[in-house]
């Protein structure tokens, strides 16, 4: 027998997810991403708006050229 420690509640069923964003290289709580790997933050997307989207629904992967939505995955 093991385990008698249920003080700390972490849900984990889920696979930890864990965006770091490849601007700003923080660890953020959300983050678009691109199956390549890219991710950035809220923060770094907006000043990097101009260049990767060009009408607020699909930004481009700057990373492999993906064309990936704003929407959930
Ligand atoms: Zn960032
Ligand atoms: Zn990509």
């Amino acid at each position: 027998m093991s385990g008698s420690q249920n003080a700390g509640r972490k849900s984990k069923w889920r696979r930890l997810e864990k965006y770091v964003c490849v601007a700003c290289k923080k660890e953020q709580s959300f983050c678009w991403s691109c199956p390549c790997g890219f991710m950035i933050c809220w923060g770094c997307m907006k000043e990097n708006y101009w260049g990767m989207s060009c009408n607020g629904i699909l930004w481009t992967c700057p990373d492999c050229g993906a064309i990936r939505s704003f929407g959930n995955d």
